[in-house]
């Protein structure tokens, strides 16, 4: 099954961590750039007429912040293009502080049946630093505008002065306001971004004190009946997502919109990440491509075992073998042998002991070098 990624570029402010493609002073542009992605779906889905997709995935950028109008129209787009399966998974991301009743009852008009909320933290002062638009009360209302919805919440770790008792509060808000997928992601402090000056400076919690915010964090979700499976994922039985299984399992999916990549055929390819150059190729009639290669076997095999390898249900040596025609326990022999203390195996399947789980960078780098 493949995905479809559609990228809303555009924000109400940029947030200090923030290094997407996303415009804050651009949102005058919506109405065109929005018109733009319809085109590009109807480009596309003449090039992928024979493919069926199983996910509709709507990130940003805030989706959530330009006139629902414009989702409900890249919907039914889609519909019209592409061939989905009977109960596609369809996501929106949304930002707390840009919802509405009006919003949400069209998103489900348009079909989507899946919200990502970015609470990230439930500390106004931390929401403040971080340059969010939103506090803990917008993402309440937010919430209790999605009863009954399956909805994901967004958590960061590894914030300025952040505490266990911090994380604390946070899952416990995720938790209370009803979310039935909770991902849990460690702050990565990017070059160019403002808050990169608080980490040359030593402001952020180091590895081993997000580490510990982790560990903690992680515990709490367990006791609240959310099963880890991701590294950072987190969710009652049965709400994975479908749209990010799809990437850990090597899936295809496209990507559609300014800075979208794709995996499609066995190729990788990216479209522009300038917003102009991206209309005008558009309206030319071009697709915005970049980027585009073929990815070779070596890296196809390794990118196979790292994205599975992030997951709780490791590597099925019967994919792989279906994928590539070999056995990933010889071709990747080496690394396996000098790794067995972390990894475990269950018939078909092998993946990293759960108490390793959070450090399986320093076990890929073994499988990169194999
Ligand atoms: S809301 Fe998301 S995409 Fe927009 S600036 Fe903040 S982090 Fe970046």
């Amino acid at each position: 099954m493949s995905g479809i990624y559609l990228h809303i570029p555009f924000c109400r402010h940029k947030c200090t961590y923030c290094d997407f493609t996303s415009f804050p002073d651009k949102l005058g542009l919506a109405e065109a750039y929005m018109a733009c992605l319809c085109k590009e779906l109807e480009l596309r889905g003449r090039e992928l007429e024979r493919e069926t997709f199983d996910t509709v995935y709507f990130g940003g950028g805030t989706p959530s912040v330009i006139d629902p109008d414009y989702i409900y129209a890249a919907m039914k787009q889609i519909v019209k293009h592409f061939h989905l399966t009977k109960n596609p998974e369809v996501t929106i991301e949304m930002n707390p502080g840009t919802v509405s009743e009006k919003k949400i009852a069209t998103y489900k008009r348009a079909g989507i049946n899946r919200f990502s909320v970015g609470l990230q933290t439930a500390i106004d002062s931390q929401l403040e630093e971080l340059g969010r638009i939103h506090n803990v009360r917008d993402y309440l209302y937010c919430t209790s505008l999605l009863k009954g919805e399956n909805f994901s919440a967004d958590v960061m770790l590894g914030l300025k002065g952040q505490t266990k008792e911090d994380v604390r509060k946070t899952v416990e808000v995720a938790a209370w306001s009803g979310a039935r997928h909770i991902s849990m992601y460690a702050l990565t402090p990017e070059d160019g971004t403002p808050i990169y000056t608080d980490y040359l400076n030593g402001e952020l919690p180091d590895a081993d004190e997000v580490r510990a915010l982790y560990d903690y964090g992680y515990a709490l979700l367990r006791e609240k009946g959310y099963s880890r499976y991701e590294v950072s994922n987190f969710c009652k039985k049965g709400y994975e997502s479908r749209h990010n299984l799809n990437y850990w399992r090597r899936g295809e999916y496209i990507g559609v919109g300014v800075s979208a990549s794709s995996f499609f055929y066995g190729r990788r390819f990216t479209n522009t990440f300038d917003l102009d150059e991206y209309m005008k190729c558009i309206l030319s009639g071009f697709l915005p491509v970049v980027e585009n290669e073929r990815v070779e076997e070596k890296d196809a095999k390794f990118e196979f075992v790292m994205l599975a390898l992030r997951t709780a249900e490791g590597i099925s040596a019967e994919r792989y073998h279906a994928a590539f025609g070999s056995d990933w326990r010889e071709d990747f022999a080496a690394a396996r042998k000098k790794n067995a203390a972390y990894l475990t195996e269950n018939g078909d399947r092998t993946c990293i002991k759960d108490e390793y789980l959070y450090v399986q960078n320093h076990i890929l780098m073994d499988f990169m070098e194999n």
